[in-house]
């Protein structure tokens, strides 16, 4: 039996960047993880300009050669239509994901977390503020931190159920084997590739990692929208195709209950336009870590959610943002609008990548596109969103 002031679970980038923050405001952390790292998750990589603060400020990771690949140039389709391209746009970085996340943890353990990783949970039990381990040793925490992923065990035990299934998200991805990328090879996007969704290609050092996600219940045929994409870009087609559930705008309104908090995944942190992830999990895994914190120097535990709710309100606001903006570029009748005006805008192109990099904000681009949009379109989308 051990005594902790905040036990994590989840070891992704949102659990290191809990437990690097909670170490520095001197709390003790059991940080655990079922898988032993490196691990791989399935993801895109990329890291946005916001995600890369993020990253500076908590980790003190800087964007560097080893572990990034930047690019600057960006292509759009739709349904094979070329809608233009960006060269010379902020800087975007790629990285794999089984050596950032083993990079980030290398930075909570040398913070001093505990290392529970390699370890599946055999019980949680919220009312005794106590975890079990599958070795049978039992952890009692102030504070309990679920960054979990998607399929959350701790909102399971809060809620029911991690997610909602009508409208979660899913995604498929391959790594397809390429000849090596320069800094000039360009990031592709293509809209409409699902439904309710984009594909993209993220061309890294040693491979292109080449995918499709959307949500999931208008996407039953997924794997073979992801077949045709291969066949479209003609590569991939012998690669292993992995599929993982992501959070698509489903930003949970209580993202806990008194001194139970849920970051990243687990809490729906996702944008449900651009499917970025990373930034919102770090940050939300910091907050969480903070709120922790303040509540345990006041000796007021169940304070936590309050507080972390409170703090969390921002992250909620730019899913919700993008939540209103998304059946402008995915609702499929107002598609040949959507092509039409990003193609020939190239302010709106601009507009798209100032956000992905964290130099703009949703209601920026909400009010830009709105003022385009003719009445009968708008009128169009009313009630549209999933
Ligand atoms: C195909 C795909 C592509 C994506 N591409 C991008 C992208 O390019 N850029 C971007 O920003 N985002 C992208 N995302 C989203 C991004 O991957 C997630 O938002 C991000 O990983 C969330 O981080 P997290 O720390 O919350 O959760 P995770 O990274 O999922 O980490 C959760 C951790 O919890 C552990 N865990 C789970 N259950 C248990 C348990 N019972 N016991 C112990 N440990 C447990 C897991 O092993 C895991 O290590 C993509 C997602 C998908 C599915």
């Amino acid at each position: 039996m051990k005594q902790v002031d905040l036990v994590i679970l989840g070891a992704g980038p949102a659990g290191s960047a809990a437990a690097v923050t909670a170490r520095r405001a001197g709390l003790t952390v059991a940080l655990i993880d079922k898988a032993r790292f490196p691990r791989d998750k399935l993801c895109g990589g990329l890291v946005t300009g916001r995600c890369a603060a993020h990253l500076a400020r908590i980790f003190g990771q800087e964007i560097t050669e080893d572990l990034f690949d930047t690019r600057r140039n960006f292509e759009f389709f739709l349904q094979g239509q070329d809608l233009g391209r960006l060269d010379d746009v902020p800087p975007l970085h790629l990285t794999m994901r089984h050596a950032f996340d083993a990079r980030l943890l290398g930075h909570a353990l040398a913070a001093g977390a505990e290392d529970f990783t390699g370890h599946r949970v055999a019980t949680l039990d919220l009312a005794q503020n106590r975890v079990t381990l599958d070795r049978g040793e039992a952890l009692f925490f102030k504070v309990l931190i679920g960054a979990d992923g998607v399929q959350s065990p701790v909102a399971k035990e809060l809620f029911g159920r991690a997610f909602d299934p009508d409208r979660v998200g899913f995604a498929l991805e391959v790594e397809a084997p390429t000849q090596a990328a320069s800094e000039q090879t360009p990031i592709r996007i293509d809209f409409a590739a699902a439904r309710w969704g984009y594909g993209w290609s993220f061309p890294k050092r040693g491979s292109t990692t080449v995918g499709l996600g959307g949500l999931h219940a208008p996407n039953p045929d997924m794997k073979a929208h992801l077949a045709a994409y291969l066949d479209q870009l003609n590569t991939g087609q012998d690669a292993k195709v992995k599929g993982h559930f992501l959070p698509f705008g489903e930003a949970k309104s209580h993202p806990g209950r008194a001194n139970i908090l849920l970051a990243g995944d687990a809490a729906g942190f996702v944008d449900p336009i651009t499917g970025e992830g990373i930034g919102h999990a770090i940050h939300s895994g910091e907050l969480a870590a903070l709120s922790a914190a303040r509540a345990i120097q006041k000796n007021m535990p169940d304070q936590a959610f309050k507080d972390y709710r409170h703090a969390t309100r921002p992250i909620r606001h730019a899913v919700r943002h993008a939540r209103l903006l998304r059946p402008l570029i995915f609702t499929p009748r107002l598609q040949p609008f959507f092509a039409r005006t990003f193609r020939t805008s190239r302010s709106l192109k601009r507009e798209y990548m100032h956000l992905l990099s964290g130099e703009a904000e949703y209601p920026e681009l909400l009010f830009r596109v709105l003022a385009r949009l003719p009445a009968a379109s708008l009128r169009n989308i009313r009630g549209k969103n999933p």
